[in-house]
């Protein structure tokens, strides 16, 4: 990098000059344009994407922190929460906000129900907590972390859906809310939020249904007769959902959606400070400044998609889904983790002659981007509409990394699959933790040693942030065994 790049120029610099340099910058990114990435980009093509871009400019500087100077932000807001209740199968008192994204709708109910916890039922609560499925999302981890809220893990059982006997037994007096996945990130399935409902109610705690990747997507699965269980507003027991329009709603990112049953849920989510310098103070959610664009766009993305949009890109996603399935199960080495419920799911290896991440290894070599799980040890993949095109593509590609990592058993303790392989070895995690922290540290520097930056031109191999990790930790091991 050069040094001079970095400091403010002295001068304004030519406004052709600078976008050249930021479509250079971006020549080494993943490649979600030709389907090569199976997370991250919900991307249905450039014809929705310039739409998207059209309404998001329309309100680019206009700011949702004050919805009275901005009302048509406010409108779009409460329609986009509307039209999100009705798809979740919630009544005419269900609530909600726009947020920034799924972390944020996960961070903002933890406040709501331990501050509805301490405001009515449980004012002895000193230490509160929270019963989550070990499959939660991570933005629920630090949810807890944020808001100093113990995390009550309930283990998962052999189809990796949470054991509800297990929540059962973990609630106590302390206990401000239970959480499901609908379904979860790692392996795509749904919790059993019938059952946790049915807990809940019984004891008076609020359920959460984490929807932040199924729920613009399982309303559409279960009208075209696919058999999922109940996970909304439906079931009894439930008290919020979260939504994110910025996946499977197919909107500019920015945009999630936080839903509750009804204001006496949410009326905790709000916050107020009266006593300010500068005036009188209220939110309902985390950002004060919001950004017009993000919420005037996933109100255009899901009046543009409409039902029959909707519908049909779920058609395709699902037939999608299927059809790499069955191509995975048709690999003798490879099975499909647990029994997902719609298009998010995990592969692994059930041969010893094959080591899952070498394949993965594989299979970026030929060009695909390709996301590890940690438990079990696996491969990820989430499908989206356009996916439908390179289907055959990645399973002849899956064939032959598989064939050709079965001829080479030296290739698990080689390259990436070993330091994958060492990750996920759990008697290093606090080494793990200490490491990654630290390269954080060193992002955040001042001399800002991005790792993307520092490898990442266009043609040089690049290095997923988990592999410098991983290097690193292993040159403390080898240390430690020098000194030894
Ligand atoms: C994506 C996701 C989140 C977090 O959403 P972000 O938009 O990445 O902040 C939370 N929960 C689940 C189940 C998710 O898939």
């Amino acid at each position: 990098m050069n040094k001079d790049s970095v400091k403010l120029p002295k001068k304004g610099m030519d406004k052709k000059e600078i976008l050249d340099m930021m479509k250079s910058y971006g020549q080494g990114d993943a490649n979600y344009r030709d389907s090569k990435t199976w997370s991250l980009v919900y991307y249905i093509g450039e014809e929705h994407t310039q739409f998207l871009k059209d309404a998001y400019s329309l309100y680019f500087s206009e700011n949702a922190l004050n919805p009275m100077a901005f009302q048509s932000l406010k409108r779009f807001e409460s329609e986009v929460i509307r039209m999100t209740a009705n798809l979740l199968n919630g009544d005419r008192n269900v609530v909600g906000s726009m947020t920034s994204g799924g972390t944020e709708s996960c961070l903002l109910p933890v406040v709501t129900y331990r501050d509805l916890a301490r405001s009515k039922r449980r004012l002895w609560i000193k230490k509160p907590e929270m019963i989550a499925p070990e499959s939660i999302h991570v933005a629920w981890e630090k949810a807890a972390h944020y808001f100093d809220v113990k995390m009550v893990h309930a283990p998962v059982g052999k189809d990796y859906r949470v054991d509800v006997e297990a929540v059962k037994k973990l609630i106590n007096r302390n206990t401000i809310m239970l959480l499901g996945s609908a379904p979860s990130y790692p392996h795509g399935v749904i919790d059993p939020i019938e059952e946790l409902g049915a807990i809940a109610h019984e004891n008076n705690i609020p359920l959460h249904v984490d929807s932040c990747l199924g729920g613009f997507l399982l309303p559409f699965v279960e009208r075209l007769g696919y058999d999922i269980p109940a996970f909304d507003f439906r079931v009894p027991g439930v008290t919020s959902i979260s939504a994110d329009v910025h996946k499977y709603g197919y909107s500019a990112k920015g945009a999630s959606t936080v839903l509750y049953k009804n204001m006496d849920y949410m009326r905790h989510q709000i916050y107020a400070y009266t006593d300010w310098s500068g005036g009188i103070y209220v939110s309902a959610g985390m950002l004060g400044t919001r950004p017009g664009g993000a919420i005037a766009a996933a109100w255009a993305s899901m009046k543009a998609l409409g039902e029959d949009g909707y519908l049909e890109k779920t058609r395709i996603v699902m037939e999608a889904t299927k059809k790499i399935m069955d191509g995975i199960k048709s690999i003798p080495e490879l099975e499909i983790v647990g029994s997902p419920d719609m298009s998010v799911f995990a592969y692994k290896s059930r041969s010893k002659k094959v080591n899952i991440y070498a394949v993965g290894d594989q299979m970026e070599q030929k060009g695909w981007n390709i996301d590890r799980l940690q438990r079990p040890k696996a491969l990820h993949a989430m499908v989206t509409p356009l996916h439908e095109r390179v289907v055959d593509e990645y399973i002849s590609d899956l064939k032959k990394s598989v064939e050709y990592v079965r001829g080479k058993p030296g290739l698990a303790s080689k390259g990436n699959a070993a330091m994958y392989g060492m990750i996920a070895n759990v008697p290093l995690r606090g080494m793990i933790k200490k490491e990654v922290l630290k390269m954080m540290e060193e992002m955040y520097s001042p001399e800002g040693k991005m790792p993307s930056l520092a490898s990442g031109g266009p043609g040089e191999e690049k290095e997923p942030l988990v592999m410098k990790v991983a290097a690193r930790v292993l040159n403390v091991i080898d240390r430690f065994r020098k000194e030894e």
